[in-house]
């Protein structure tokens, strides 16, 4: 800026000294041009008198070596007869002169009595300034004076001209240089922090008053724009899903924590290329069918746990920007896919075997091919099949209730009072095999469905007498214990070898399946204890050894 201004400064000085130079010459030039017009006026005056009084012999006088009588060199006098022949002339012999009645001012001095012309030099570096006056006698007489024309004149005074110029140039470059800088100091000095405090030039006043606007505009943008990225930062941060950014080159603009736990980095990958965190050829190939697509997915493992990546293009005005990558653990949901796959498959196992069972001795009791005396045998198995059947069925019913979330109405239940009309309802098949049951322990109450929690005891015990041995016993105890009450289904049975002991609640799954079978076992009772137990928030762990019994004990949370 300071440059500018002493550009500017200079060329106006140099404009105004060329001016002011051009004004003065051509105002002097004109004033002496003036001064000599009229002096040669009155010389001619002068002249024209003399002459009319004597004649020729004034004129002789004049070149003449008689002191009183002085002629300026400069000026030269021409008398011309009326028909032009010249009579006389200061510089030159008359004799040897051309006639001058075609010349303009002589013509018109004949006419008008007095004239004035000027004519120029071939290369119009001199001008001749010619006046005439016709005399009484006829004849003309005429002065003239040879002069520099302006150019010419501006020429010759080059030197000077340049010298001053020069001489002017620094100067001015000196007074120009000071008075930018003096210009350029207060506008340097500004505080743009805190626009209206500088005490600067007036004219300034509502240019600093807009920026001091556009400041508080600016710091209030600045300020919603923190907001919403700290906004941004806490929502993205608190997701349990996995975030990454990436701009169409494959940087990472943005990861979140959830996404820096499962890449294994932190935020110094951030503007470094995603290949730095992943190199797997399924995800690059999955972020080139989003690029390329809008959208595309896949799934992969990582440190144990199933991860499905969703990944959409981000587009901003037609033109694509980016992609958004967002992982999902879908661990659980893949364990439950396949769960409910094996749950088919089971089902239709077990629905199948008695079936099949039912169906053959059916045929064979169709056919006649079977002896009158085996026939309660066959029909037995008909009736033990169907009856397993229809056990199956309620249970499956009874657990795709659980599944779905269907919630019966909670009341308080007295947990010693549910136990006790378990165990009642198994006293007569416990003592087909001489087990002993006994419930004891206080009225201890829970919120839940006393359907639910009855059906769960009443497996628990129903497997301990199943898996008891002969002349067994079963304790049933209701404690309010450390963690809230408590119920314990204890018996003196088989056991579970330690290696089933985590398997026992799964569905279908059985230590011994004939033995489960023999005994109307569906391999879903404890599935169901459990369930009902999750669904009351319980806990359900189980004690087991070989040959010595096994303690199932569900813990309802405090308070409950
Ligand atoms: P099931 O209808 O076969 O009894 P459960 O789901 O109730 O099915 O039990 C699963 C398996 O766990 C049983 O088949 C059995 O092998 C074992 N089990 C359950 N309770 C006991 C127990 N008290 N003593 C020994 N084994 C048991």
């Amino acid at each position: 800026m300071s440059k500018k201004i002493f550009r500017s400064i200079l060329a106006v000085a140099a404009a105004v000294l060329l001016a002011n130079l051009v004004i003065i010459l051509g105002c002097l030039y004109r004033y002496f041009g003036d001064v000599q017009a009229n002096q040669l006026k009155d010389e001619l005056r002068l002249a024209a008198y003399a002459v009319e009084a004597n004649g020729l012999a004034y004129l002789e006088k004049l070149t003449g070596h008689d002191s009183r009588y002085t002629w300026m060199p400069e000026y030269r006098l021409t008398w011309i007869a009326a028909d032009g022949t010249v009579l006389f002339d200061t510089n030159e012999s008359a004799k040897d002169m051309v006639n001058h009645g075609d010349r303009l001012e002589v013509q018109e001095a004949l006419s008008a009595g007095e004239s004035s012309s000027v004519r120029y030099s071939d290369t119009w570096a001199r001008r001749t300034l010619y006046y005439a006056r016709a005399l009484d006698d006829g004849t003309v007489l005429r002065i003239s004076i040879r002069q520099a024309t302006a150019p010419a004149l501006a020429l010759a005074m080059l030197w000077p001209i340049l010298l001053i110029g020069i001489f002017a140039a620094l100067l001015s470059s000196v007074l120009a240089s000071r008075m930018a800088k003096r210009i350029v100091q207060p506008l340097n000095a500004l505080n743009l922090d805190h626009p209206l405090e500088n005490d600067a030039y007036e004219e300034l006043y509502p240019l600093l008053r807009r920026i001091q606007q556009q400041r508080g505009q600016i710091n209030a943008q600045v300020q919603e724009l923190r907001t919403r990225a700290d906004e941004f930062e806490q929502i993205i941060g608190s997701m349990n899903e996995g975030l990454i950014v990436l701009d169409q080159k494959g940087t990472i603009i943005c990861i979140n924590p959830a996404a820096q736990r499962l890449f294994g980095t932190d935020r110094s990958c951030v503007r470094k290329d995603f290949l730095t965190v992943d190199r797997s050829h399924e995800m690059s190939q999955a972020i080139l069918t989003a690029l390329e697509n809008g959208r595309s997915e896949t799934r992969t493992e990582r440190n144990g746990r199933k991860i499905q990546f969703d990944i959409s293009r981000i587009e901003s005005d037609s033109t694509v920007i980016g992609t958004v990558l967002l992982a999902f653990d879908v661990t659980e949901q893949a364990f439950a896919e396949r769960a409910r796959r094996e749950f088919t498959a089971n089902v239709s196992h077990e629905l199948k075997t008695p079936l099949q069972s039912i169906m053959g001795s059916a045929e064979l009791l169709e056919n006649g091919l079977v002896r009158p005396e085996d026939v309660p045998q066959f029909t037995g198995t008909i009736r033990k099949e169907s009856a397993r059947l229809v056990a199956l069925v309620d249970d499956i019913i009874h657990l795709s209730q659980l599944d779905e979330g269907i919630a019966p109405e909670r009341a308080a239940v007295d947990l010693l009072e549910t136990a006790e009309d378990a165990a009642s309802v198994l006293r007569n098949y416990a003592w087909e095999r001489g087990i002993h049951i006994s419930v004891t322990g206080d009225h201890v109450q829970v919120d839940g469905v006393r359907g639910f929690l009855h059906e769960m005891i009443y497996n628990l015990c129903e497997n301990a007498i199943k898996y008891n041995v002969d002349e067994g016993s079963v304790e049933i105890a209701v404690s309010i214990g450390k963690q809230g009450p408590e119920v314990t289904v204890k018996d003196t049975g088989i056991g579970i070898p330690p290696e089933y002991q985590s398997r026992v609640f799964e569905r279908f799954f059985r230590v011994d399946k004939s033995r489960s079978k023999a005994s109307g076992g569906t391999g879903l009772g404890l599935s169901i204890a459990k369930h009902i137990a999750q669904y009351h928030n319980a806990k359900i762990m189980l004690q087991s050894e070989m040959g010595v019994g096994t303690a199932v004990t569900v813990t309802f949370a405090a308070g409950h």
